[in-house]
């Protein structure tokens, strides 16, 4: 799966997993990182009302807005999930819509709590579910979100019988019969704040971890993650791939490595982690089963 993102602590944030046309958080810039891409976007998870994570929506829209009226062809419009208590982030909506042609056009809004679970549109089976993060915004919530894919796989009971009896099943009663829903965690995305271990994403193909701080300094009301805690998640959370993201510009990547090296020390291990280096923007193959 070819993933794009930007990352720099207080700055910008934002990842764009392209092959289910999902972005993770808009900040600032993204327009002139991924220009024709801004098109294909399908949804748009924002985790917070911090503003490096969504000062970049209305370029996208606008660039949206602007390719419909030279083509004169519709984009569908875009679906924004976030958290539903944030005054923060419906203001900046009510501001877009004041300033902005066609808002209902563009844009298809949904407010969330966490535990809320929705199908998304970019890729067929996929769906958000939304997670309480923890991490203090004025007093409103910020998430995190786990993206799953909807398969149909065989009934445990019917693994192993011979073909023609599963075709005898089917005859009798239908492919129903024979197959049962699975929710396949895929990708789990912390956004910012303390580390938290989703139990249901365990086993995912790719955790996205935020990862501010190589030290806490002895402070204990940080509101982040350190690099530490984030691979330590990894490894709790048994997924395939880690992205490390939101690391804080106060440390040189000279000073990042040296700490990430003392806690990572297998080669086969480093080989599934990647890192957004703050200021400079990822474009990356990360492997991902359908995608
Ligand atoms: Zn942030
Ligand atoms: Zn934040």
């Amino acid at each position: 799966m070819k993933v794009f993102a930007y990352s720099k602590a207080l700055y910008s944030t934002w990842l764009y997993l392209e092959p289910m046309r999902l972005l993770l958080d808009a900040g600032e810039g993204i327009n002139c990182f991924l220009e024709g891409r801004l098109l294909a976007f399908r949804d748009l998870a924002i985790t917070h009302a911090h503003t490096d994570h969504f000062t970049g929506l209305q370029n996208i829209l606008i660039t949206r807005l602007r390719e419909m009226e030279v083509t004169k062809e519709e984009i569908p419009p875009l679906n924004i999930y976030y958290p539903g208590n944030s005054r923060t982030l419906e203001r900046y909506f009510q501001y877009l819509q004041d300033v902005m042609s066609r808002w209902n056009d563009l844009v298809v809004l949904h407010p969330l709590v966490p535990g809320d679970t929705l199908a998304l549109q970019g890729a067929r089976g996929l769906h958000l579910t939304a997670l309480e993060a923890e991490h203090r915004v004025y007093k409103q919530t910020a998430l995190s979100y786990r993206v799953e894919q909807l398969r149909y796989g065989l009934k445990p009971e019917i693994q192993g019988k011979p073909q023609s009896e599963i075709n005898k099943i089917i005859a009798e009663k239908g492919k129903s019969a024979i197959t049962e829903p699975i929710m396949r965690p895929l990708v789990f995305y912390s956004g910012d704040g303390r580390p938290r271990l989703d139990p249901i994403s365990r086993g995912a193909a790719l955790h996205i971890q935020e990862a501010t701080f190589l030290d806490t300094n002895g402070n204990k009301k940080i509101d982040h993650a350190t690099l530490a805690e984030a691979i330590a998640l990894f490894r709790e959370l048994e997924a395939d791939n880690l992205l490390l993201f939101h690391l804080s510009s106060r440390y040189t990547m000279h000073e990042f490595w040296s700490t990430f090296n003392r806690i990572v020390t297998s080669d086969e291990e480093r080989e599934r982690i990647s890192v957004v280096k703050p200021g400079s923007l990822l474009a990356r193959e990360i492997p991902m089963p359908g995608f």
